[in-house]
């Protein structure tokens, strides 16, 4: 039995954590229509007109207006326009997307950085410890949700739990533009009560196996013994049983976003001359340049590492006011932390690094409407980003 070990495991649950669920609402058509407020209140498809690609085509998103007529993402344009001839297709524009993505978490950093995006408009944040010292996590998912509604313009649901899973599915209970917070004493009576259809993670395919089993809530789930469920389902079984219990133990995994992008180099013969050190440090900052430009981030604050012949090591920080624009601004600046903090020799490692990133795309994207507003803002992303980093 492959699973045999794992099911001597009495399942506990972990009540200690706090997890919000964020999940933007109908997230490309929305952000069409604040771009373009004409289109409020019609049934927006967004993917092209499959009159232009002759019938092909998916729908990536549908407004709410558009849903009533049954259409929904994944279908295919073609069967959209029939459902809706009068429906308004609009060709993506996921750099618009990406962009406002980002803004969506420059304002999730501001309260965490435990942050698990699942999709551009979908993440998963830990606010167990957080920046406001906020003890209730639904205080936190209401400010967010304020944040996004002021600034972005947009509206989301979020979900509020203990653990991934309940968040996942708090999220989608009241949905567009809703809240729902389900406590560690509640979780019982919500998952018993939850069409086994709403179980994140169980797709079409299981669900029919489901009801060939008789299992259409999370009741007759639960009733359900541990090896029954791995004998049907294999591994999901097993996490099935525990989740139906309120257990679900994963991690959120923070974003892959990188917060500082650097190299060191250690020297196979120590750095005796200051000609050396500024060969050193022009290779150094090339790599670096050439590594934030191909993750698309800048930064304003430089950091120096330096390492002597004796092993003592020093870093030494410097911010300044603009993002630093290329590498020989970036050696320049290099060299001077060098030249003012010692002219020591005898070098065995060097180290630059840039942090405090930010995606370039943010800055250089023009969006009239909201420029304005996040030069405002940049304080509060810098103080934060800050705040990350140690
Ligand atoms: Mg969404």
């Amino acid at each position: 039995m492959r699973y045999g070990l794992l099911l001597f495991d009495e399942p506990k649950r972990d009540t200690s954590r706090k997890i919000i669920h964020i999940d933007m609402d109908a997230f490309y058509a929305s952000v069409e229509v604040r771009e373009n407020p004409s289109l409020a209140g019609k049934p927006v498809i967004i993917a092209r007109h499959p009159k232009e690609t002759g019938g092909r085509g998916v729908v990536a998103t549908a407004s709410y207006e558009a849903r009533t007529y049954g259409i929904h993402s994944a279908m295919s344009a073609q069967k959209a326009y029939e459902l809706c001839p009068n429906g308004v297709f609009i060709r993506p524009n996921f750099e618009l997307y990406r962009e406002t993505s980002k803004q969506m978490h420059n304002i999730f950093r501001r309260y965490t950085d435990k942050i698990q995006p699942l999709s551009l408009d979908e993440a998963y944040l830990d606010v167990s410890t957080n920046y406001i010292e906020q003890k209730s996590a639904t205080i936190i998912a209401q400010a967010i949700r304020r944040d996004v509604e002021k600034e972005l313009r947009l509206t989301c649901s979020a979900g509020v739990s203990y653990n991934k899973f309940l968040s996942k599915i708090a999220s989608d209970f009241d949905k567009p533009n809703g809240i729902t917070v389900i406590p560690p004493e509640k979780s019982h009576e919500f998952l018993m009560a939850l069409p086994i259809e709403k179980f994140h993670g169980v797709g079409a395919k299981s669900v029919e196996k489901m009801h060939s089993l008789n299992i259409y809530t999370g009741q007759d789930l639960y009733k359900k013994d541990e090896l029954d469920l791995v004998s049907h389902f294999g591994k999901m079984g097993h996490s099935l049983y525990r989740k139906v219990r309120g257990i679900d133990d994963s991690e959120v995994k923070n974003d892959r976003e990188p917060k500082s992008i650097g190299k060191e180099s250690t020297f196979s013969e120590d750095l005796k001359t200051e000609n050396d050190v500024i060969k050193a440090l022009r290779i150094l900052s090339q790599k670096v340049m050439h590594n934030l430009k191909r993750k698309q981030k800048h930064g304003k604050i430089v950091v120096l590492k330096i390492r002597y012949e004796n092993f003592d090591t020093i870093t030494r920080r410097r911010s300044f006011p603009d993002y630093i624009k290329g590498e020989e601004e970036l050696f320049q600046i290099a060299l001077s932390i060098w030249e003012e903090e010692t002219s020591a020799l005898g070098v065995r490692l060097l180290g630059i690094t840039v942090t405090g990133l930010e995606s370039v795309i943010f800055e250089t994207i023009p969006l009239p409407l909201w420029e304005k507003k996040a030069t405002e803002r940049k304080p509060d992303r810098d103080e934060n980003q800050t705040r990350t980093d140690h």
